[in-house]
């Protein structure tokens, strides 16, 4: 085993690191105040390779590995969880579904632009009555020999208003079940594409969630993606990838809210003395240190997985399970640390918390990694 990271590694999250810190920290407040993100972050973490980490450099990828990845996904969370849910969506969902699946004319006209972040893309699995049940697909595509016919909703879809390209999974034939799903790129713009209004949301404030409409849309038959009936495994496919991701963003958000608790205690005097000196303070930090540790572990080790080529559908249920209830318990004790400086905005540490929560539910709730865990060491 070797547990050392490679030079490049350690670049890569130097370059991370400092944007989140010099870029991200400043305007985090207002961002998740006003909902916004803008687009020239966007742009600023195209041009640094961060939105396209592990395409292959000839479709203007940046080339590096799943360990990069989640690097990258680390140092971003830490600060802005908000500019890592566009950076993991794009990267993870719709850049790998694409490279992973699609035909050469796909990847020369959308992935080479995805890679780049000159378009962003949209993963539209879920609808008003199909998230955890992602099989009871409601939206449908019918053939009509040059195109599909698209209609239906999809709810809850990160970069709902800024996407070029928007991923739709929808049902073509409902006799054959689960087997009669497609997937398909649909371009912002299309006509009878509207886009709902924007979700007034608890955490990642910043990115933007909207339902989406289609109304008798035209997709040209090029634009699906796979065989016929493959749009399920798709989506089962990318999503795996997707919840390592996740799982580096709950890590991040971890280990944010970590570090502003290290500091603050060792500033913030009671009865005396420092706060870190009470007991029960320093073990609140040392749990942390213990559970974040581990929950990097697993996030590795899925990492490790995709880049070895080993399945790693249970090792990444396993991290994004673990690692989101690490980020959701020490936000909390983050916020208990700081005291009533904690319930404000000024210190962080609450809309870490606030943040922290969706990394149980988005991409898989916890109870959804739990079957697909248990699944798997009921079936050895
Ligand atoms: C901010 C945000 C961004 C999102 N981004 C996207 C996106 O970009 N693209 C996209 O397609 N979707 C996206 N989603 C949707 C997200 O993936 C779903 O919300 C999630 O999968 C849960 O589905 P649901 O909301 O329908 O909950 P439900 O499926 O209704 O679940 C409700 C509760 O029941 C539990 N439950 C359900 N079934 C079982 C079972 N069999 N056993 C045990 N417990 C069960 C769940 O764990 C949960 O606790 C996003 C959601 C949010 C909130």
């Amino acid at each position: 085993m070797d547990f050392s990271f490679t030079e490049e590694h350690i670049l890569i999250q130097n370059v991370a690191r400092d944007f989140a810190q010099n870029e991200l920290l400043s305007g985090v407040i207002e961002r998740d105040e006003m909902q916004q993100f803008p687009d020239s972050l966007v742009k600023k973490m195209g041009e640094l390779g961060f939105m396209g980490i592990m395409v292959d450099p000839k479709y203007g990828g940046s080339g590096m590995d799943t360990i990069s990845y989640v690097l990258i996904m680390e140092e971003l969370s830490k600060v802005d969880a908000s500019a890592s849910v566009i950076v993991s969506v794009n990267n993870s969902l719709v850049c790998y579904g694409i490279e992973a699946y699609g035909s050469e004319i796909q990847k020369q006209k959308y992935l080479t632009k995805l890679a780049t972040g000159e378009f962003v893309g949209a993963f539209c699995l879920s609808e008003p009555e199909a998230g955890s049940d992602a099989t009871s697909q409601k939206t449908t595509a019918i053939d009509k020999g040059d195109y599909y016919l698209l209609n239906g909703t999809k709810n809850w879809i990160t970069n709902g208003n800024r996407a070029d390209v928007y991923l739709v999974i929808a049902q073509t034939d409902k006799d054959k079940g689960s087997r009669g799903i497609n997937v398909f790129i649909v371009e912002s713009g299309t006509e009878g594409f509207h886009i709902g209004p924007k979700e007034n949301k608890l955490g990642i404030r910043g990115s933007d969630t909207h339902s989406l409409q289609f109304n008798n849309v035209r997709v040209p038959k090029d634009n699906r993606i796979g065989e016929d009936g493959f749009g399920f495994s798709f989506a089962m496919k990318t999503l795996s990838g997707g919840r390592i991701g996740i799982a580096a963003q709950a890590l991040g958000i971890a280990q944010g809210a970590y570090e502003l608790a290290l500091k603050y205690s060792k500033e913030r005097k009671t009865f005396g003395t420092e706060i870190s000196n009470h007991q029960s303070i320093a073990f609140k930090l040392a749990d942390m240190f213990t559970e974040i540790s581990a929950a990097r572990h697993l996030v590795l080790k899925a990492a490790w997985d995709k880049d070895q080529g080993n399945n790693y559908d249970v090792s990444s249920a396993v991290a994004k399970l673990y690692a989101s209830k690490v980020a959701m318990k020490h936000t909390v004790e983050a916020v208990q640390i700081h005291g009533g400086n904690g319930f404000v905005k000024e210190y962080h540490v609450e809309r870490l918390m606030r943040d922290a929560k969706i990394t149980q539910i988005y991409e898989g709730t916890s109870e959804i990694q739990k079957i697909i865990i248990s699944r798997s060491i009921l079936r050895d």
